[in-house]
């Protein structure tokens, strides 16, 4: 294998569903967000764990993702979020996906191809960006029905539920004036991880968590939700050596050591997930000590300072299974001015994933 990998501890994954299911109401179902990869985690490992551990459905983005769950046997039901391109009904429904509908011609498509396809209509309650406006709702689900299709649930998605009460609430109220009729004719569902967490009024009749499933903190000030992050980084270095001062390290000399000092290569670069932006200012742990990088990253190798010989057996944590201001996904994106989101999803499908059963991880 190669000398970097990623770790992702399963049995977390089992601790962060517990946390989920803790918060529900008896009937609320999970649709777990499975898109982008499970979020660079593994979606077909991560599928067959949740699946394992009785989750009732899955969501991804493309019809590729869906297409890779039927592969790997899942056999659930699979949501494919966004709006449904008229183009994509055919594989979509060949691969037994659900179709999120926010427009006449989309639905048309799917009708065309196979009438009767259970199908999920989305409202746009605030978010902006798909959906059918709620003022339009009534009318689009009625048309739908009337070219044959089985409207089998109607949902929203919030736009602000990590750090604007108020807003998400506005959104709620107003998909719930329009829906309410419909409380157990269709399926109702509003709530990602954030709204999860923080709006039990949101909950329904399914929730849909995607980063909390993979233990990551939606937005600020959710660190003691009790998650635990899923997935570890780590890697041997490919070589140990003890520089000169003066001796420049990497591309562009943007490093130079300022005394004799140890540096040590590592076989992951930008190609990898580990950002560019990080050059001479990211950091991995070995043990308990911080190695900052220095020099640039390059696409496949960064080097890092060390304080003293180690040998090529040596474990760096690139990435931390925890909230650390530095080494964890959590803190290295506030570093960067992203969200853990992206970093996650930005994990190169090169790395090698690996899943484990034991004992999770010791939390910061
Ligand atoms: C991605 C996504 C989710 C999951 O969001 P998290 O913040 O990761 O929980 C839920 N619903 C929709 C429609 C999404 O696109």
């Amino acid at each position: 294998m190669r000398a970097t990998w990623l770790e992702i501890h399963l049995d977390a994954l089992a601790h962060n569903l517990r946390v989920i299911r803790a918060r529900l109401q008896p009937g609320t179902g999970i649709i777990a967000v499975i898109k982008a990869d499970a979020y660079g985690h593994g979606a077909v490992p991560i599928a067959h764990e949740l699946a394992r551990l009785g989750v009732e459905r899955f969501a991804v983005a493309t019809v590729e993702e869906g297409a890779r769950l039927r592969q790997a046997r899942i056999q659930h039901p699979v949501h494919l979020l966004g709006s449904l391109h008229p183009e994509e009904a055919a594989p979509a429904l060949e691969h037994a996906l659900i179709p999120t509908l926010s427009t006449l011609e989309a639905a048309r498509a799917v009708a065309a191809h196979r009438p009767g396809a259970t199908v999920h209509v989305k409202a746009d309650s605030g978010m902006g960006r798909v959906g059918v406006p709620l003022e339009a709702l009534r009318r689009f689900v009625e048309e739908v029905e009337a070219m044959g299709l089985e409207v089998e649930g109607v949902f929203t998605h919030f736009a602000s539920a990590d750090e604007d009460p108020a807003a998400t609430r506005r959104q709620l109220e107003a998909f719930l004036a329009v829906t309410a009729p419909w409380r157990g004719r269709y399926k109702l569902h509003a709530a990602n991880s954030a709204a999860l967490l923080r709006f039990p009024e949101a909950h329904l009749d399914f929730v849909r968590p995607g980063i909390a499933l993979y233990g990551l903190p939606p937005g600020e000030g959710f660190a003691r939700e009790g998650l635990w992050p899923i997935l570890a980084w780590k890697a041997h270095p490919t070589l140990v050596k003890r520089v000169q001062p003066g001796q420049r390290i990497g591309y562009g000399g943007t490093y130079t050591a300022q005394r004799e000092e140890w540096i040590a290569t590592l076989p992951l670069g930008y190609a990898d997930g580990f950002s560019r932006a990080l050059s001479n200012r990211g950091w991995v742990r070995l043990g308990s000590t911080y190695c900052p990088v220095v020099g640039r990253v390059s696409m496949d190798q960064i080097t890092v300072r060390l304080p003293g010989p180690v040998g090529l057996d040596a474990v760096f944590e690139v990435i931390t299974p925890d909230l650390d201001a530095r080494t964890s996904l959590t803190g290295r994106a506030a570093q960067l001015g992203t969200i853990p989101y992206e970093l996650a999803t930005l994990l190169s499908p090169r790395l090698p994933r690996v899943y484990l059963h034991a004992a999770p991880p010791t939390q910061a």
